[in-house]
């Protein structure tokens, strides 16, 4: 069969409409024969979290995608001085360490830091409306190799498409129909987040102008402006997950909590942070979960697979959530029109379906898990010493801050090398003057 006549559009179906879902239905429907669909369990799609931020990384994918408007400075804010961390000592104030930007040359991909719902706004204006259904929470889904993808629905109704995307974060419906055992755990840490405008913060003396963390002996503090004037405060506590009696075992994301909490805790701190948590004027609970382990594979049926958080729910560690749900959704569009080019004449065969999915796989997954197992061993260490009930010394502290979160290769990652790497290894890149991959 040859011929643009024999060609029908090939179906993805997107369940979750969160940053992974978005990004990989703005970066599918470039391509004029791929039909996307998304599937969203929520009623509307709302103002609800706090902050994120954007790396390098996610800032690059979104500005590949032609984006403007979800990166520049009408909706993200960047600090004066471009480091994407200052590091300050708790109780003295003093700049105790930083992360810095080691291989980013251009404005606009400097870390970025958002209110969530704004980010999400900017890229919903680039999906229309038609394809998103919502009130549609994914309870089962199968798929065949020949024939494609079935997704069932809570309201009892049914949809089908050629290839099934999880983008649906944390909790995963579609990473549960296929891998049914994965359990996913508190790690002890519960955060108190607040946004509010920046005018609350505007008279406080010696407000940093960046984005700063305060590092104390037995928890943080994080504040820092966001676009469109908007502030966050982030603190917290770590507590004993194995404690049945563990404070705020068993609180909820985004549940609202008693403001008296963040001021009581952070009360001998230093007076930038102490007038901090007096302006602020209510908080909620953001309780963090990970996943146990990481996922065997990312390849279900050779017509189904996991983006973002669903694929990797790393806690949001290095605040990399963001980026990396990003970049997920660009390596597996890579991979899709790696098989099939907008030149093809014929929809993919369900082999090169299942080609471009262990593509996406072999991209992102070993990325993916190093981050995961960086993350379990914080996530034991930190559990030892809060079940110990040992703190470290000051000194241990300053030594900590000063070797900053050695992160560059979160942060400044390239997915796109990182396909092309892939493709380098599978034998599937032919080198040419333009670097462009060769067809399989
Ligand atoms: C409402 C909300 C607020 C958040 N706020 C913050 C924040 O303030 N700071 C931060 O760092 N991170 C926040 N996160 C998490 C952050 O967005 C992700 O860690 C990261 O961006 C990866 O995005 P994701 O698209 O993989 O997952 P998510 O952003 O979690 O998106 C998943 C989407 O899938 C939908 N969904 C879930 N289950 C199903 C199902 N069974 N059927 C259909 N749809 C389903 C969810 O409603 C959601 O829209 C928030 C997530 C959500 C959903």
């Amino acid at each position: 069969m040859t011929g643009e006549s024999d060609l029908t559009p090939l179906q993805v179906a997107i369940v979750g409409c969160g940053i992974a879902g978005l990004t990989a239905a703005i970066a599918l429907r470039q391509h004029p024969m791929i039909n996307v669909t998304l599937y969203e369990k929520a009623a509307e799609l709302k103002e609800i979290g706090a902050s994120i931020a954007l790396g390098p990384n996610g800032l690059r994918t979104l500005q590949r995608l032609g984006l403007h408007s979800a990166i520049d400075d009408n909706v993200a804010f960047r600090g004066p001085s471009n480091i994407p961390m200052i590091y300050r000592h708790w109780k003295t104030n003093e700049v105790i360490g930083m992360d810095v930007h080691e291989n980013v040359n251009e404005y606009l991909h400097y870390t970025a830091r958002y209110h969530r719902a704004h980010l999400h706004q900017a890229l919903l204006e680039n999906v229309p409306r038609d394809i998103i259904h919502l009130k549609k929470k994914l309870v089962s889904a199968k798929a065949n190799p020949n024939d494609g993808v079935v997704l069932e629905f809570q309201d009892e109704t049914i949809a089908t498409a050629d290839i099934l995307l999880g983008a649906d974060g944390l909790r995963s419906g579609v990473r549960g129909a296929f891998v049914p055992d994965v359990v996913l755990k508190w790690s002890g840490w519960t955060a108190f987040r607040a946004v509010f405008d920046t005018s609350l913060a505007a008279s406080i003396p010696n407000l940093p102008e960046d984005s700063t963390h305060w590092w104390g002996p037995d928890t943080n503090f994080f504040a820092s402006r966001l676009g469109k004037n908007a502030f966050t405060v982030v603190g917290g506590i770590h507590s004993n997950p194995d404690d049945p009696d563990a404070a705020y075992k068993g609180v909820s994301w985004d549940q609202e909590a008693n403001v008296k909490l963040l001021r009581e805790k952070y009360t001998d701190w230093n007076p930038v942070v102490k007038s901090l948590v007096d302006i602020t004027p209510s908080i909620r609970f953001f309780p963090n979960f990970s996943c146990g382990s990481s996922l065997p594979t990312w390849v279900f049926g050779s017509r189904a697979t996991l983006i973002g958080d669903a694929a990797h729910a790393h806690g949001g560690a290095f605040a990399t959530g963001g980026s990396l749900a990003i970049d997920d959704a660009y390596a597996f569009y890579l991979s899709i029109t790696f098989v099939f080019p907008v030149t093809a004449t014929q929809k993919p065969s369900p082999t090169e379906i299942q080609k471009a999915l262990e593509l996406y796989e072999a991209t992102r997954k070993p990325h993916a898990d190093r981050l995961l197992k960086t993350v379990h061993a914080a996530i034991q260490a930190k559990r030892a010493t809060v079940a110990a009930g040992t703190f470290e010394t000051d000194q241990e502290l300053r030594e900590r801050a000063a070797k900053g979160s050695n992160t560059t290769w979160l942060h400044e990652h390239d997915v796109v090398k990182a396909f092309e790497e892939t493709l380098r290894r599978e034998r599937l890149l032919v080198e040419s003057s333009e670097g462009i991959p060769a067809k399989l």
